[in-house]
């Protein structure tokens, strides 16, 4: 009997003990069993041929199926797994045949197994070198990406720090100059007025980059209170409709289910967000345009519906305005300006809202046909709040609780 011949007569022997002892290895865990007779398959071809490289299919797609605990480790997993088939070799070779044979078949396969640990190593480390490039790349990726959100943050925050900086620099220059020759008092109350907008600019611009860390940094504390939605709006149509009036557009703001009803919500914050969605709006809009707001009243939500008639924003931009320092087209030919024309900011104001808007347990969005500024597809958000009779803070809630009976009472009798 050749040593072909009386490895096939250890097969199933083999099969049944090496599976057994292998049942809780890391890479042959699933279809152990399948591979083993794989394996043996393919030993009985390097017995027959004298060639191991019959092997290297099976040992590289063990290699292949590492896990990333593996790769991670250093430690190689197949080392011990092609142990444990020789010494169940051995084992099997010594019970099942005599001893001759048993010696004559080990002898055969020994050089079969040096070459499976050799080719084990190889492969494994192919494979750990793969999956080390491959964090390396990420990890390169993520550097770029925060080397560009740098260099962009740089870049705007220079551009829009540099515009009131100048103006406050042209206005005191002025002034300078401006001054009563006798008491040496400066005359110009326009001149002050400049360098007052410039610094209130300014601020503001601070304030938001503020806003931003205290969000990203999960930081946004909320002073809940009673809101009225409706009261927000007619705040904001006082202080945005001179604006809008200038610019020629129209600028309507509309009764609709559940905007006066009594809601808690911190009232400066979304005050903030309806401010940044309406002035945008008004400049995301040619003169002539129009903006209005609207909406609907969902089981314990609110839907706030800003609507405009402007240049519109695509499909694949909509995510991306809500991520701070995203402003969409050539930045350099956008003007600073609060409602001017495409007066973009430092693309701030959306990222802000949504931050309020998620804090309040809410979600703001946008839908807009895409962007073209001939034909002026317009833009709609949705501001959806929940519906709030009691502030989430349950101590909030007790205190208050002799003012919110009155106040809805208040509200039925309307
Ligand atoms: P910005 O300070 O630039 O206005 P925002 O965060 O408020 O920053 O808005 C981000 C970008 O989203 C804007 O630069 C603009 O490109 C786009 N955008 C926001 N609102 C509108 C709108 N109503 N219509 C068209 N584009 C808009």
């Amino acid at each position: 009997m050749d040593e072909t011949e009386l490895l096939r007569t250890i097969r199933s022997t083999w099969i049944h003990r090496t599976t057994l002892s292998l049942a809780k290895g890391a890479v042959l865990r699933e279809d152990i069993r399948a591979q083993l007779e794989r394996f043996f398959d393919l030993l009985e071809q390097v017995v027959d041929s004298g060639d191991p490289a019959w092997l290297d299919s099976i040992l590289s797609s063990w290699a292949s199926s590492m896990t990333q605990t593996d790769l991670e480790s250093g430690e190689s997993s197949m080392t011990p797994i092609i142990k444990e088939i020789m010494t169940q070799t051995n084992a099997v070779c010594r019970t099942t045949l005599d001893s001759e044979k048993a010696l004559d078949l080990i002898s055969v396969l020994v050089p079969a197994f040096a070459y499976s640990f050799e080719k084990a190593t190889y492969y494994e480390m192919q494979a750990r070198v793969a999956y080390i490039s491959n964090q390396l790349e990420q990890a390169q990726a993520t550097l770029e990406r925060l080397d560009r959100s740098k260099s962009d943050f740089i870049a705007v925050a220079a551009h829009e720090l540099k515009t009131p900086l100048t103006l406050i620099e042209g206005y005191t220059a002025m002034l300078r100059e401006a001054r009563d020759p006798k008491t040496g008092v400066p005359q110009d109350l326009e001149l002050l007025n400049g360098i007052n907008s410039g610094t209130r600019r300014l601020k503001t611009i601070i304030d938001d980059m503020i806003d931003v860390s205290l969000i990203d940094n999960n930081l946004l504390k909320l002073n809940f209170q009673p809101v009225w939605i409706n009261r927000i709006l007619s705040v904001l149509k006082n202080e945005l409709e001179p604006a809008s009036r200038e610019r020629g557009q129209t600028f309507e703001i509309h009764d609709f289910p559940g905007c006066g009803e009594m809601t808690f919500g911190d009232p400066e914050r979304l005050m903030q967000v309806f401010r940044n969605v309406l002035s945008n709006a008004i400049k995301y809009t040619p003169d002539g345009g129009g903006v209005s707001v609207d909406g609907r009243k969902l089981s314990g939500f609110i839907d706030v519906i800003v609507r405009d008639t402007g240049i519109g924003i695509n499909p694949e931009d909509q995510g991306m305005i809500f991520e701070k320092f995203t402003r969409l087209g050539n930045i350099s030919l956008h003007s600073s300006g609060k409602t001017k024309f495409k007066g973009g900011g430092p693309g701030l104001g959306l990222h802000i809202a949504k931050g309020i808007i998620e804090s309040h347990g809410g979600a703001i969005w946008v839908d807009s046909a895409g962007y073209d500024e001939e034909s002026l597809p317009g833009s709609t958000f949705h501001i959806m709040l929940p519906l709030r009779s009691a502030p989430p803070d349950s101590r909030m809630a007790r205190l208050l609780s002799p003012l919110l009976s009155t106040a809805s009472s208040e509200d039925n009798i309307q």
